[in-house]
């Protein structure tokens, strides 16, 4: 009989300096700076993968590279290898500040390329500034949004009003403040202070939505800001400057990021994909998803049991078999308990695990809702995986 769990959130993530441990071994993540991995980098970062952890990788929803399965006594040796490849911070404490999500699509000398530089330059220098662990920046300076539905707490966009211009706002709030390129940093950290003036955080945790959903955002934040439009998933496929491809559940063999360094520099983004600068084309590589029509990209599974000590079920082999039975334009999210990690927000379809081999099903909602069926076994859902849309 399975029981009620409540999944514990740590409301930190892991970094290089302070992983995680988890049931696979420490979760090490690095925060490329600008998002971006030269060759070196990416080959370096797949051979350190091997000798020191599991040789997976995993690519996190904020655009980071995550090595799992670290061994606690080659912790040490990994930091001095990152530090080598030039991907270590200072200290834990800019690691931690440094939480910066920017647009994939940046070019060089750009506004964001610019913003991102001065931004990550002034969080590592400002040793006062104690965010929570999960306190985030968005810089999302192109044409047209691509982080609206990249978690963040502070915001630097284009303002929709003034193409010319650009806007800061928090996380949540409808008016920003207008800034200038030169501004945007300076202001940023301002408002992060005034997150924490307003009691934002308490006890290391706290978000920006939550605040200003009880306060107004600082007077001088009068500018209307449009309000966030859920925009259309990213596909593989070429881009302007060079070709998207999704990871499978977002993570690859190391090999396979070894064998992608062969064909350019690495740009990270919060999809689950990478961008691999400058080619339109790539051979089949194992954990990549290369064709935008590809059923896999119809699902989403944390990394479940036994990777992860709160997991109650196996996700991932359940979610492959029942990717095809997902329909067009509908997304399943297969959870191994009611955190929700691979997809915070509701999903059409969500399975939760409640046990060993019993799964809740629930529709558009998070892993943590109200279920409309308890207890169904993988085998039953293989057998007849018309029972996740019956009725709807
Ligand atoms: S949702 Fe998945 S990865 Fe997250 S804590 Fe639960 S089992 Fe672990």
């Amino acid at each position: 009989m399975s029981t009620a769990v409540t999944p514990k959130v740590y409301g930190w993530c892991p970094g290089a300096l302070r992983p995680m441990m988890s049931g696979d071994g420490l979760v090490v993540r690095v925060r490329a700076p600008l998002g971006r991995l030269s060759p070196e980098q990416a080959c370096g970062l797949a051979a350190l993968s091997q000798a020191h952890g599991s040789g997976l990788v995993d690519i996190s929803a904020r655009a980071n590279l995550q090595l799992r399965g670290i061994r606690e006594e080659a912790h040490a040796a990994l930091i001095a290898g990152l530090r080598d490849l030039d991907l270590l911070d200072e200290d834990a404490g800019a690691e931690a500040r440094r939480n910066i999500t920017l647009t994939p699509f940046w070019q060089a000398g750009d506004v964001s390329h610019q913003i991102a530089l001065e931004l990550a330059a002034a969080l590592t220098e400002a040793t006062d500034l104690t965010l929570p662990g999960k306190f985030g920046f968005a810089v999302d300076c192109g044409a047209a949004p691509v982080l609206t539905d990249t978690a963040a707490d502070i915001r630097i966009e284009r303002d929709q009003s003034n193409a010319d211009g650009l806007l800061l706002r928090a996380d949540g709030a409808d008016t920003g403040l207008p800034v200038t390129a030169e501004a945007a940093a300076g202001e940023a950290l301002a408002l992060a202070r005034w997150f924490l003036d307003q009691g934002g955080a308490t006890e290391g945790r706290g978000r920006m939505h939550q605040l200003t959903a009880r306060r107004a955002p600082p007077a001088a934040h009068a500018a209307p800001a449009p309000g966030a439009t859920r925009l259309a998933p990213q596909r593989p496929g070429a881009t302007p400057l060079g070709l998207l491809v999704a990871l499978e559940f977002g993570q690859m063999p190391a090999h396979t990021l070894a064998k992608l360094a062969d064909h350019g520099v690495l740009r990270l983004t919060p999809w689950r994909m990478l961008l691999v600068e400058g080619i339109d084309s790539l051979p089949p590589l194992p954990g990549l998803i290369l064709d935008a029509t590809d059923p896999r990209l119809r699902v989403s599974a944390c990394t479940g049991a036994p990777g992860c000590p709160q997991a109650r079920a196996v996700t991932r082999d359940l979610a492959r078999d029942l990717a095809a039975a997902v329909p067009a334009g509908q997304h399943l999210h297969i959870s191994g308990c009611a955190k929700g990690c691979a997809c915070p927000g509701a999903a059409p379809l969500t399975l939760t695990a409640t046990g060993n081999d019993e799964f809740s099903l629930i529709r558009n909602g998070t892993a943590a809702d109200q279920p409309l069926k308890t207890r169904l076994s993988a085998g039953a859902l293989r057998a007849a995986p018309e029972l996740l849309t019956e009725g709807s």
